[in-house]
């Protein structure tokens, strides 16, 4: 008996996706580390947030712990992408612990603009999401009480500085460049002297994966975004989409995939987090290909050439 033909599916595939530079760097130091030092190596904190990354370094030797505390004596230990507060190398120092941080180097220069706007008598408005740990990091990095956390534009109306004219903003790295624009024209229409920070804090990577996709999302009946639920810029590409009244949906793995999601779809759009590992795209792309006659295209509107160094004493090993 002949089988029912499968309904075709086009897949326009977003780039740049998945991986960045700040991401391949933090993973390529746990593996260096567990080479180097030989397992276990303790990672603070998910490395980068996603799921299959961990696992898999897990597999390798890699022991996660949420603080330093749950790191035995004599053992080396990774600091995440994310950044840490200074408070925890200073812990790890203290406790004679030999530690790599992995910090985005992207992530480590808001750090040291707020530092020198610290020093500089600045009071800072930091934009960034409460409890991510880029923002737990970035806060540890001055005293309290020298950083504000705006989330929203409503938290921009509600924020009374003690003097208007010290302020200085930054934000976290992984917003959405869109939300971002409104609060930043909400924080200059209420305080016209407010300093702005010498470059874009949103990084390069997050930029580019939200042009991307807001790209193609037009042309595209649903988005798929890969990437885990606590990752801040995989929730940022899904709202790129569904501002556009594009319906998106963010999935971990194919697994995740609910068929329905993809009744009346022609054309399918695909993204990936910064966290998200090409392989899980194909994974997805094979998964699609079982049930629908897929097209794949990719629609790239940049290239990234970007590439960080691995820190001192482990650029040897690579
Ligand atoms: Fe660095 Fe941006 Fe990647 Fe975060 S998303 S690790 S800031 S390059």
């Amino acid at each position: 008996m002949a089988s029912t033909p499968k309904r075709a599916l086009e897949l326009l595939i977003a780039a740049p996706r998945g991986f960045c530079a700040g991401v391949d760097r933090a993973i390529r130091i746990v593996e260096l580390a567990i080479e180097k030092y030989g397992a276990p190596v303790y990672v603070r904190h998910e490395i980068v947030h996603n799921k299959f990354v961990v696992d898999t370094l897990r597999a390798k030797g890699a022991i996660f712990v949420e603080e330093l505390d749950e790191v035995p004596d004599g053992v080396p230990v990774v600091f995440s992408a994310h950044g840490v507060p200074k408070a925890v190398p200073a812990k790890a120092a203290e406790r004679g612990l030999s530690y790599l941080d992995a910090t985005c180097p992207l992530v480590s220069k808001v750090h040291r603009q707020a530092e020198r706007l610290v020093a500089s008598g600045r009071h800072i408005v930091f934009i960034g999401h409460a409890g991510h740990p880029e923002v737990i990091g970035t806060f540890g990095q001055v005293p309290e009480g020298s950083m504000t956390l705006i989330e929203t534009v409503a938290d921009v109306a509600k924020f009374e500085p003690r003097d208007p004219n010290i302020l200085s903003f930054l934000t976290q790295t992984t917003l959405s460049v869109d939300d971002t624009a409104e609060v930043v024209a909400a924080l200059q229409a209420k305080y016209p002297a407010i300093q702005a920070p010498r470059g874009e804090d949103i990084c390069y990577a997050t930029s580019n994966r939200q042009a991307a996709i807001k790209a193609i999302a037009g042309a595209c009946d649903a988005v798929l975004v890969i990437g885990a639920p606590n990752s801040s810029n995989s929730l940022r590409l899904v709202e790129v989409a569904e501002r556009q009244g594009i319906p998106a949906q963010l999935i971990q793995r194919a697994s995740e995939l609910h068929w329905g999601f993809l009744d009346g779809v022609k054309t399918l759009g695909i993204t990936a987090g910064a966290s998200a590992p090409e392989q899980l795209v194909r994974e997805l792309i094979d998964r699609l290909a079982e049930r629908f006659d897929v097209t794949e295209r990719e629609v790239e509107t940049t290239q990234e050439t970007i590439a960080f160094k691995l820190p001192r004493g482990l650029e040897a090993a690579a």
